[in-house]
């Protein structure tokens, strides 16, 4: 059963730590008890039972058990217990009339006498155990047929074992000092039973100082082990100094491409530039970029991206730009080929559906040199394409930074170890950054290129859709265009392909003399691109979508989406869909329709959409809404690998954290010190776990 629970180790038994507390340090007297009634608060009492009474509804009616309960101070009036089933009478022939017990139940008053339905009882006499009464008892959550008090009495056992009482410190004894924390043996006692602190009996979640003694260990570890990869990293580079291209870009250069662009650089964008220059330039230190671009849609990401290219092309090196989706992919290539016509005869597009002989063509060309800039999908790194001379690679629009990218990347190593330029749309809250992506460089592009007008954006409800369908009829007789969108989380969901199959058939005839295009992940990539291309020329004007139209497609006449059962989505998945329409001159609109009786909150979260349009924002409502899932995909979430720790209320304590363990290794670098013997043990245990998932090794 413990297994179920996935408790396999001594130490998952330990950490498995307690939801809520019970005060038992004491019994209620009688006037406790009497206050209690009504209220959702358990009592614990002591009594005797005087007798039982069978009790019946009718005759052949409901059968039910009484016990009439007697007080040690013969003053206080009786009290009954309640029995609604009690197959085979056990609980009378565990506790026969006359018995002691101890009692605990919630109390009602019902008539003037004191009831308790279902008390927990314990004999009285016998020996009491110190884990169930005596002081605050621990609360777990349920686990699989194992009762919370069968739980308590496991962890209270291992409490007791010896190798756990002497479980070694890991961390040094002058942090511990510093921090005025206490020990690691002493926390995990207090954290089941506490004896020198108080928990909040209805705090939602225990915290208190013993807890955040635990979460700190876990962040600090963390931040520890993320600090020396990074270190590690960036040695392992600097002997590989001959592998490591350094680009530097003339100001004159850059003064002309800058010339080439039809607008001025937001300040934003401008510092980011910079940022990547540095980087391309080993300015901060002999290592290739790793850089992590942040800016919500539209925020001009791509003119970053080209500039970063044209420097390592300028210089002699390849780049590769890689794409979610071929549209996009054709999208950056007409760009930079109507920006930069001079280095248009050095670029190619490789797409998936480009012929059999054309893909080789390309391929060629890169092998030998005569491409210096490659724009294509994911695919054109993940299969085998050679490169001349590869030193920057540019990754756009990535929403779940999964390590798969990075391994390919470094599989891909040729001569050089590439520059590496991750951007993306879903802001990432800063907390999960720091945990996941600590190894990223970041920049954030927070200012919006002017002339923007804000994305007007409207919760509305299923039974408002005649009234939208009304005012989307408007909309098309104004001449714009219409996205319509239904949530599909994976491609494959048969059922809801269905859905937006009818959906479609059904806007057909809604829109009947209107040309209505329909557009999902299951069609071949040529025919997406057939259907995207109507809708970009405006021969279609309403496309019913589930979420495959990638966020960045520019569509500037597209100026309203309609995103059904919003609910389903997270805040920043919406957020980005919306930032599909506002690319035109004329103000968007994005609605979202929720269900007619939303659930609590899921009207207020998103509503939350209407007021703020800053993906940052967003993106942290979202992790506290949601869970880290949102970003990191299910599966890597699951293995965040924190017991205690919890992202966002321990957002300051992460602070504080990574700051004790840069602080530790500047004095000590590879914790060689007798004090931090421990440390250094512990930190290669704790990657062993999380390696795969988050590191490029
Ligand atoms: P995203 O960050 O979503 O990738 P894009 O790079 O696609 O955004 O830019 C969105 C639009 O804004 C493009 O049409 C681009 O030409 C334009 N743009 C980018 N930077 C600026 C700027 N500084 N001033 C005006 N327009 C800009
Ligand atoms: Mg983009």
């Amino acid at each position: 059963m413990l297994a179920r629970a996935e408790i396999r180790t001594m130490w998952d038994l330990l950490l498995t730590l307690p939801r809520r507390y019970e005060d038992r340090r004491k019994f209620f007297s009688w006037a406790e008890m009497t206050a209690a009634a009504g209220t959702n608060e358990s009592v614990l009492g002591r009594a005797v039972i005087e007798r039982y009474v069978p009790k019946m509804m009718g005759p052949r009616g409901r059968r039910w058990l009484e016990a009439l309960v007697r007080f040690e101070d013969p003053s206080t009036p009786r009290m009954v217990f309640t029995w609604f089933h009690d197959p085979g009478q056990m609980t009378e022939k565990r506790f026969p009339a006359g018995s002691s017990v101890i009692f605990r139940g919630k109390v009602q008053d019902y008539r003037g006498t004191l009831q308790i339905v279902h008390p927990e009882l314990q004999n009285a006499e016998a020996e009491l155990p110190w884990w169930e009464f005596g002081g605050w008892v621990p609360v777990y959550s349920e686990v699989s047929g194992l009762s919370t008090r069968v739980l308590r009495k496991i962890v209270a056992g291992a409490l007791e074992r010896d190798e756990v009482k002497r479980i070694p410190e890991a961390l040094p004894t002058s942090l511990l000092a510093r921090k005025g924390l206490p020990t690691f043996a002493q926390s995990l006692r207090e954290v089941h039973f506490p004896k020198t602190w108080e928990p909040e009996a209805r705090e939602a979640r225990p915290s208190g100082p013993f807890f955040r003694r635990i979460a700190f260990e876990e962040l600090f570890m963390m931040s520890l082990a993320l600090h020396m990869r990074r270190a590690a990293s960036r040695a392992a580079q600097a002997k590989e100094l001959h592998r490591l291209a350094k680009i530097e870009t003339p100001p004159g250069a850059f003064d002309g491409w800058l010339k080439a662009l039809p607008f001025q650089l937001t300040g934003d964008q401008s510092r980011t530039v910079r940022e990547v220059y540095e980087d391309l330039a080993l300015q901060n230190g002999p290592v290739a970029m790793h850089r992590l671009v942040q800016g919500d849609v539209g925020s001009g990401k791509t003119v970053i991206a080209f500039l970063a290219a044209l420097a390592a092309v300028d210089a002699g090196y390849q780049v590769v730009m890689m794409a979610p989706t071929e549209i996009l992919a054709d999208q950056h290539f007409t760009n930079f080929c109507r920006l930069f016509p001079e280095y248009a005869g050095r670029a190619a597009l490789l797409k998936g559906s480009l012929t059999g002989a054309n893909k080789k063509r390309v391929r060629a060309d890169l092998a030998e040199g005569r491409v210096r800039f490659a724009i294509g999908t994911q695919a054109l790194l993940t299969d085998t394409t050679g490169f001349e001379n590869l030193g920057l690679v540019i990754v756009d629009e990535q929403h779940r930074f999964g390590v798969e990218q990075r391994l390919a990347i470094a599989r891909h190593a040729g001569r050089w170890i590439p520059h590496l330029l991750v951007m993306t749309a879903t802001p990432i809250p800063r907390s999960l950054a720091l945990t996941y992506y600590g190894d990223l460089a970041m920049s954030v592009v927070k200012e919006k290129p002017p002339g923007r007008t804000p994305i007007q954006t409207h919760v509305v409800r299923q039974k408002q859709m005649p009234a939208l369908k009304k005012r989307l009829q408007a909309f098309l007789a104004e001449g714009r265009q219409i996205y319509i969108v239904y949530p599909l989380v994976e491609e494959s969901e048969e059922l809801d392909l269905k859905d937006v199959k009818n959906a479609f058939a059904e806007w057909t005839i809604e829109f009947s003399g209107t040309k209505v295009d329909w557009l999902h992940g299951r069609m071949k990539s040529a025919e997406k691109d057939d259907v995207m291309r109507r809708f970009k020329t405006g021969e279609t004007r309403v496309l019913v979508s589930t979420t495959v139209i990638e966020v960045g497609v520019d569509v500037p006449n597209a100026s309203v989406i309609v995103i059904e059962h919003a609910e389903r989505f997270g805040l920043s998945q919406l957020h980005q869909l919306r930032g599909r329409v506002g690319r035109g001159s004329t103000e968007s609109f994005c609605v979202l329709v929720g269900p007619n009786n939303p659930g609590p909150g899921v009207g207020e979260r998103l509503r939350a959409l209407e007021s703020t349009d800053d993906g940052f924002r967003i993106a942290e409502l979202d992790l506290e809404l949601r869970g880290p899932g949102e970003f990191l995909g299910r599966r890597q979430s699951g293995s965040l690998g924190f017991r205690v720790a919890d992202l966002i209320r321990d957002a300051s304590l992460m602070e504080d954290a990574r700051e004790e363990a840069r602080r530790i290794l500047a004095a000590d670098p590879t914790l060689a010190a007798k004090e931090n013997e421990p440390l250094r043990r512990l930190v290669t245990h704790w990657w062993r776990g999380r390696m795969e998932l988050t590191l490029s090794g």
